[in-house]
């Protein structure tokens, strides 16, 4: 059967960017991502906002900055977020700007079949 993957709500959120004193409106979309068989947490490269890069403590990819100057989350020795407890989120409430608007309905690189 194939997985089918379900919106719980879609809200916009008031979030910092670039200080905690600039706010942005962001598309905020929580899934249901209960039997998903893709880890997206794994898959894909999270970016930090420069908010969430140098004034929180979330931790970033060393090597992926010093290599393509990216600003990602960073990843575990399993290769998934490194804030991933193997059965969700273990950041959920100051989880980044990117994975509160991520949406894998929007997204062609996520196949369930
Ligand atoms: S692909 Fe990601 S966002 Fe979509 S249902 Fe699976 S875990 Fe959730
Ligand atoms: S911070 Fe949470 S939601 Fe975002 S990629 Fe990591 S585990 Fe997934």
């Amino acid at each position: 059967m194939v997985f089918i993957p379900k919106v719980i709500e879609i809200k916009e959120t008031q979030r910092p960017c670039f200080s905690k004193d600039e706010l942005v409106t962001i598309r905020e979309v929580v899934m249901d991502c209960s039997g998903c068989p893709i880890n997206c947490c794994q898959k894909f490269k999270v970016p930090l906002s420069p908010y969430e890069m140098y004034e929180t403590p979330l931790k970033h990819d060393e090597k992926e900055l010093s290599h393509t100057g990216l600003a990602v989350i960073a990843k575990g020795p399993d290769g998934n977020c490194a804030y991933h407890t193997g059965t969700g989120c273990g950041i959920w409430e100051t989880r980044p700007n990117s994975c509160r608007q991520y949406s894998c309905l929007d997204d062609c690189r996520v196949k369930f079949n």
